[in-house]
């Protein structure tokens, strides 16, 4: 297209396209850098019973601990990671990971199961149900013990990105849909595709106790979720209002910064219930 407009704005056209390119280059090989030597983090996040007020599973959350720049979370780096296509490996090392970490903890208190997040960019090759598959064998790790969350997007992508998703399920591993009411997928899919749980976005839980009509729609994706019989997790409970706001409709497993923020596995003692509103982590 840019030829089509002449000599001078292809030259600037190719020079920026350049800058682009070399940018991404950097990044890529940084990123890859940073997988090699050990840069990368896994940090866990608790999943809580609201009722019984314990532990019962954790989300794996991607962090850099970068030479330069510190600590930085998955929306710094992800999506040039998808862009690049180096999301695919990142994504299999953070599934190793978590795969490992929750055969450890298994271990010691079977039922806790750890969530993976896997994005768009990552479905559709068979990447991801094959690392499911390896992962699962080579840490000995029930595949209810795993879960996987993938956004709305992810399921209107493409068609072999949702067989993938059924794929994942095939092998035994509840797959889930996160951030749930924030993208375009229909409600349609809730019957079409393996849908084992349902996270409730954070944004509908944080005004949900003074805004009416987050409330309701709480309440409807909460009740919507108990017909079907599948799981459902508040995200991002911050208030204890919040909390017993959510058990008065059901919806009784949850996540946020009132119980915990994601931190590294070690600071994390899932076996000890006590340690459930510390706000140490990232
Ligand atoms: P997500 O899967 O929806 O994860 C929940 C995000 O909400 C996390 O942000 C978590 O730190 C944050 N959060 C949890 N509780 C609270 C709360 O009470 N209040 C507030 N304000 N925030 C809370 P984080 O770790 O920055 O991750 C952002 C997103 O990056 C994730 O959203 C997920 O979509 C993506 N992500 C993280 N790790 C990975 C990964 O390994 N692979 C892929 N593909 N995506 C990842
Ligand atoms: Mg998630
Ligand atoms: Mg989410
Ligand atoms: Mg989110």
């Amino acid at each position: 297209r840019a030829k089509r407009r002449g000599k001078r704005q292809y030259v600037v056209f190719d020079a920026a396209l350049d800058d682009e390119l070399r940018a991404r280059r950097a990044v890529e090989s940084e990123l890859s850098d940073a997988l090699a030597g050990g840069q990368l983090r896994v940090h866990y996040q608790p999943v809580v019973d609201l009722t019984a007020g314990r532990v019962v599973g954790a989300e794996a959350l991607l962090r850099w601990q970068h030479p330069v720049r510190g600590l930085l979370g998955p929306d710094e780096f992800l999506p040039l990671a998808e862009d690049t296509g180096a999301i695919v490996e990142l994504g299999r090392w953070v599934l190793d990971q978590a795969c490992a970490q929750a055969a450890l903890w298994r271990a010691q208190r079977p039922g806790v199961t750890v969530a993976v997040n896997v994005s768009p960019r990552q479905l559709g090759r068979g990447d991801v149900a094959l690392a499911v598959e390896e992962s699962l064998e080579r840490h000995g790790l029930d595949p209810g013990g795993l879960r996987i969350e993938v956004t709305e997007s992810a399921l209107t992508e493409s068609s072999s990105a949702r067989s993938e998703l059924w794929e994942i399920d095939a092998s035994g591993v509840p797959v889930g849909i996160d951030d749930f009411g924030t993208g375009y997928a229909s409600l349609s899919y809730l019957r079409q595709l393996p849908v084992g749980f349902i996270k409730i976005d954070r944004s509908f839980v944080a005004d949900m106790v003074s805004d009416p009509d987050q409330h309701a729609i709480v309440a409807s994706v909460t009740s919507l979720a108990l017909a079907l019989g599948i799981g459902v997790v508040a995200e991002g409970v911050e208030t204890g209002a919040q909390a017993e706001a959510l058990v008065a409709l059901g919806c009784t497993t949850a996540q946020g910064f009132l119980y915990a923020r994601p931190m590294p596995a070690e600071e994390l003692a899932l076996l000890s219930p006590g340690r459930v509103g510390a706000r140490a982590g990232s």
